[in-house]
């Protein structure tokens, strides 16, 4: 089980697409998940909603809910999370999920993008509403602009990628999540990843240290 650590626009969930697929690993977004629920209008996702838009951090119990579940009916650990752990408590929920499960953390990747690049990230980024698919309107655009090149779905900008929220999300980050660098660096799990340049780059930087026997 790998986690992708990092801000919200560092391209955890573009990273994990390119490295899921054909070797067995799983992506596993929490975003994604709440996403999917809010529009099902799913208890969790009404629960959800509000603290989405405003860029705050979704209640731990939730979360670790929406994984116990996940995990319970896929039955395979094979996953890269993304956006997930984002507290300490989430983490330490986290290995209790996976004792019950014979598994463990294997490694942890850390993500890191200077806040401009970040910003400049997420105000440009657009989501496929169909497949979720991410795209950027100017360092990864769409071949049509507004059509999804994976699925013909359309694509749109997130709520949230506005510009109050994402100071907010990034905020958040830096005083919720950050503290998990601490707690995985401590273990002797923490890969740091220089992740500002092209997605293939910081694929490859993973990629030589993903266990091989998984
Ligand atoms: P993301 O797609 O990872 O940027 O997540 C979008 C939003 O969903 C976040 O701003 C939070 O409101 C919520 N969220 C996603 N994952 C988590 C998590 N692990 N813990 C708490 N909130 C989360």
């Amino acid at each position: 089980m790998i986690i992708l650590l990092g801000a919200p626009g560092a391209g955890k969930g573009t990273v994990a697409a390119l490295l899921t697929g054909a070797n067995g690993w799983r992506h596993v977004s929490t975003g994604d998940m709440l996403r999917e629920a809010v529009k099902a209008g799913s208890p969790v996702g009404l629960q959800a909603k509000a603290y989405m838009e405003k860029g705050e951090l979704v209640p731990d119990d939730v979360i670790l809910g929406l994984v116990r579940e996940r995990l319970a009916a896929d039955g395979d650990v094979r996953y890269l999370f993304d956006g997930f752990p984002r507290t300490r408590a989430q983490a330490e929920g986290l290995d209790r999920l996976l004792a019950a499960f014979g598994a463990r953390v294997d490694g942890v990747f850390l993500l890191e993008v200077p806040r401009e690049v970040l910003i400049d990230r997420l105000a440009g980024r657009r989501v496929c509403r169909q497949c979720g698919a991410v795209f950027h309107v100017r360092n990864m655009p769409t071949r049509v602009e507004g059509v999804c090149d994976r699925c013909g779905g359309p694509t749109y900008q997130r709520p949230d990628d506005n510009e109050a929220t994402v100071a907010n999300r990034l905020d958040v980050y830096q005083r919720q999540t950050e503290e998990l660098i601490g707690f995985y660096r401590a273990r002797g799990l923490l890969h740091v990843v220089d992740a500002a340049g092209a997605v293939e780059a910081t694929r490859d930087q993973i990629a030589a240290h993903l266990p091989a026997a998984m």
